[in-house]
């Protein structure tokens, strides 16, 4: 079957599926064609560029086996995410282990399947790796002072710049590879300038190191890399234009290039259809419906706290004129499950319960966060498609697979 890639292209290709299969709702569908797209868009928009898919952005097994077959290498972040690529025919050293925080005995498991590459933002977590999985590579994550992105990660990880080039010092003093710098400037990171403030940063860094004997040989940028929601975002262009032009003020020698893509390959890839399963207006005072889903912040929806990531919201199956505004909520007995209540968004006047929504670009975080059985609810439920066919009909909870 001929499949065509163009993004307007998915949700017509999802919506004929759920026209003509109605699985329970809620429920996730990823068009692999559409992630096999935006892999290729970001191989094109960073040529020479290592890939590595952040696989905790959607670890669906189909969604893997697609980018296993594409030559992708996989940032892992668990023994759990090693063990899946594996199992899915990744090789070991396609695989970098990304996160930070680590047990010794997760990274003596990464060790004895082959991993050889970590990143590393504390001394102890060095030794570690060191001890653990001795002559590995290791990068140093950088802290940087980029601004916000629409999802920050503060303080939590990162060495302060200026003990990072002690850092790849001590790696190569205890007999690891001083392989470069990483860092992530924080998902759904609208704002292009906040690489160009990483590079800067890290050009300084390497140019520390280079004076003490270790060339940085790799600068791994992260993910990060926005999607459109109800607002727009960057395109992969002008990020690739911003960090090339970055690495070469801030680089007398500019390093191999890694990225760890999360959510700009398979966000777009995924819509998830819900159900009302109730409408009502709370106050006399507030002209808003309280809209209930079957979907929450519990099961699939965690990014909507603080109503950072704003999916868009399209009815399916609603006649009728006019539309007014809605608090959209979740289904749970939990107060903070909410989604919507500060961020405007208007449904059909006629919106009544069993009607259905769609939301758009919920190929990313939504399945992977979703919990094992909060309220007795099960985890959302993935159906894969590949050439416009379903591939995989994604049981709930891991232990069905
Ligand atoms: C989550 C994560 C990513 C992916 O981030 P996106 O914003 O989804 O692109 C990449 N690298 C690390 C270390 C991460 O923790």
């Amino acid at each position: 079957m001929a499949v065509t890639n163009t993004l307007t292209d998915t949700p017509h290709r999802i919506r004929r599926f759920l026209a003509d299969h109605d699985p329970p709702t809620p429920c996730l569908v990823i068009d692999v064609d559409t992630v096999l797209d935006r892999y290729r868009a970001l191989t094109g928009a960073f040529p020479g560029a290592r890939v590595l898919y952040a696989v905790k952005a959607n670890p669906e097994p189909a969604v893997v086996d697609a980018l296993v077959a594409a030559g992708t290498g996989f940032d892992v972040a668990s023994p759990g995410e090693i063990d899946l690529c594996l199992d899915r025919g990744a090789a070991p050293a396609a695989l970098s282990y990304g996160n930070p925080i680590k047990k010794p005995s997760a990274i003596a498991l990464a060790a004895a399947r082959g991993v050889r590459e970590f990143v590393c933002d504390a001394e102890s977590d060095v030794a570690n790796v060191a001890e653990h999985a001795p002559g590995a590579a290791v990068s140093v994550r950088l802290l940087t002072d980029s601004p916000d992105s629409v999802t920050p990660f503060g303080q939590k990880f990162g060495c302060p710049p200026e003990r990072a080039a002690d850092l790849l010092v001590r790696a190569a003093d205890l007999g690891l590879d001083p392989l470069g710098l990483a860092f992530h400037v924080g998902s759904q990171q609208l704002d292009a300038s906040a690489w160009e403030v990483a590079i800067a940063a890290a050009g300084r860094v390497a140019a520390a190191a280079a004076e003490r004997g270790v060339p940085v040989r790799r600068l791994n940028v992260g993910g990060g890399f926005a999607v459109p929601y109800t607002g727009p975002a960057p395109d992969l262009a002008e990020y690739a234009a911003r960090i090339d032009a970055a690495l070469r003020a801030h680089f007398t020698d500019p390093p191999e290039l890694a990225l760890e893509p999360g959510r700009a390959v398979v966000a777009e890839a995924g819509l998830i259809r819900a159900e009302v399963v109730l409408v009502t207006q709370r106050s006399p005072a507030d002209p808003r419906r309280w809209v209930y889903l079957d979907i929450g912040r519990y099961n699939g929806l965690a990014e909507t706290e603080n109503e950072a990531i704003t999916y868009p919201v399209e009815p399916v199956d609603v006649d009728g004129d006019g539309d007014g505004p809605v608090v959209l909520a979740g289904p749970t007995c939990d107060g903070d499950d909410v989604l919507y209540q500060r961020t405007p968004y208007r449904l059909p006047l006629a919106l009544r319960a069993g009607h259905r929504l769609d939301l758009r670009n919920t190929g990313a975080y939504t399945a992977s966060y979703s919990s094992v059985a909060f309220n007795g609810i099960e985890p959302l439920r993935t159906y894969c498609l590949l050439g416009g066919r379903l591939i995989s009909a994604g049981a709930g909870t891991p232990a069905d697979r």
